[in-house]
C-alpha cells in the first residue's frame, strides 16, 4: 500500500488528481477501522494529517468555514456559541478519543446514513467545499451530499476542504436514540434549526433512511401553519411528528426495526420543536 503525505492543500489535489484511487485518511477513525477488519485494502492511502489548514476555521460576513480536519472536541469546546445544533450531535460521538481525531469531514466522507454530524448540517442548510486540482471549487449543498449508502456527490479527484454555514440566528436542538448513552452508533437520529429570520425550520432525520435527509414537507407545513407570536398548539405538534415519521425510509436491521424508528422519528420531532419553541419565545420575552 502506498502511503502519501501532502504537506500543502495543492499536494494533496495533486496527490488526488494523479490517484483518484487513494483514500484519504484524516482522524482515522472509520478508516483505519476498516482496514483492520478487511473491510477494504486501498492501493494507497492519502494523509492530510500534515496540512495545518484544514484544521482551522474562520467566521467572515455571517458565515463560518469549518477546515475538514476540525475535531468534534473543538466543535464543541469552540463553536457550540454558534453552532449548537451541531456541537450537541458532536458532544454524542463515540468517546473522547473519538472526538479528539474524529473530524466532520471524515464524517461526511464516509456518509454513513448514522453519522452523528449530518442531521445539524441539514437543518442549518450547510454548505460543503470539496475542490480537485483540475475541476477547481464547487460548493455542494448538505441536502445533495447524500446519494446513497455511504455514497456521496464527491468525484474520484475531489476533496473536502471545509464546511460553510452560518451562526444559529435561533434555537437548535439534536436528538439521538441509541442503545445506551455513549459510544454507540444512532439507532436514528433527529435535528432541527430555527431560522426566525426568514420564518423557517430546518430538519435533518439520521439513520432513518438510505441517506441522511431533510423532512422536506415537514418544514413546508412549519412554514405555512407556525405563528413565530404564538405558543405551539398539540395538533400543530402532532403534524409535524408525523411529517417528520413520513419522510423516514427506515429499515429493520440488527439495532432496530423499522417502526421503532418511524415512531422514534415523530417523538424526536416534536420534543426538539418544542424544546427550541420554548426558547425562541423565552428570547421574544427577554
Ligand atoms: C469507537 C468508535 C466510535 C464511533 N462513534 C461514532 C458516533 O457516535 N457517531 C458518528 O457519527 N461516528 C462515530 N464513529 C465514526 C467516526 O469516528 C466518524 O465518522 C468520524 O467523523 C470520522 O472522522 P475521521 O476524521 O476519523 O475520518 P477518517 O476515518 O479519516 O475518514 C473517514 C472517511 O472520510 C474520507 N475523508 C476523510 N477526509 C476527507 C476529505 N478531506 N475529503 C474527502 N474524503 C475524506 C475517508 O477517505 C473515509 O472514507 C465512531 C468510530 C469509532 C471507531
Amino acid at each position: 500500500m502506498d502511503f502519501l503525505r501532502p504537506t500543502t492543500w495543492a499536494e494533496a489535489l495533486a496527490a488526488k488528481a494523479d490517484r483518484p484511487d487513494a483514500v484519504p485518511i484524516q482522524g482515522g477513525t472509520d478508516v483505519m477501522v476498516e482496514i483492520n477488519f478487511g473491510v477494504r485494502r486501498p492501493a494507497a492511502l492519502l494523509d492530510l494529517t500534515r496540512i495545518a489548514e484544514l484544521a482551522t476555521w474562520t467566521n467572515q460576513d455571517g458565515r463560518l468555514r469549518i477546515g475538514a480536519a476540525v475535531p468534534y472536541s473543538v466543535i464543541i469546546d469552540r463553536l457550540g456559541g454558534e453552532l449548537p445544533g451541531l456541537a450537541q450531535a458532536a458532544r454524542t460521538v463515540g468517546s473522547p478519543q473519538i472526538r479528539n481525531r474524529g473530524s466532520v469531514g471524515g464524517n461526511m466522507g464516509a456518509a454513513s446514513p448514522a453519522g452523528d454530524s449530518h442531521p445539524p448540517l441539514l437543518a442549518a442548510g450547510a454548505l460543503v467545499e470539496a475542490e480537485s486540482r483540475d475541476g477547481g471549487v464547487r460548493m455542494i449543498p448538505a441536502d445533495a451530499f447524500y446519494t446513497g449508502v455511504k455514497r456521496h456527490a464527491l468525484r474520484p479527484d475531489e476533496l473536502i476542504r471545509a464546511v460553510h454555514l452560518a451562526p444559529a440566528t435561533g434555537p437548535q436542538y439534536f436528538s439521538k436514540v441509541g442503545t445506551r448513552n455513549a459510544m454507540v452508533i444512532a439507532v436514528c437520529s433527529f435535528a432541527i434549526a430555527l431560522h426566525p429570520g426568514e420564518r423557517r425550520v430546518g430538519t435533518g432525520l439520521g439513520s432513518a433512511a438510505p441517506t441522511p435527509r431533510r423532512a422536506l414537507e415537514a418544514e413546508e407545513f412549519l412554514a405555512k401553519e407556525l405563528d413565530w407570536a404564538a405558543p405551539l398548539t398539540p395538533a400543530l405538534l402532532d403534524r409535524f411528528g408525523e411529517l417528520c415519521a413520513a419522510a423516514a425510509s427506515p429499515i429493520d436491521d440488527v439495532r432496530s426495526s423499522a417502526a421503532y424508528r418511524r415512531h422514534a422519528v415523530a417523538v424526536m420531532a416534536r420534543r426538539t420543536l418544542a424544546w427550541a419553541w420554548r426558547d425562541h419565545l423565552g428570547r421574544r420575552a427577554a
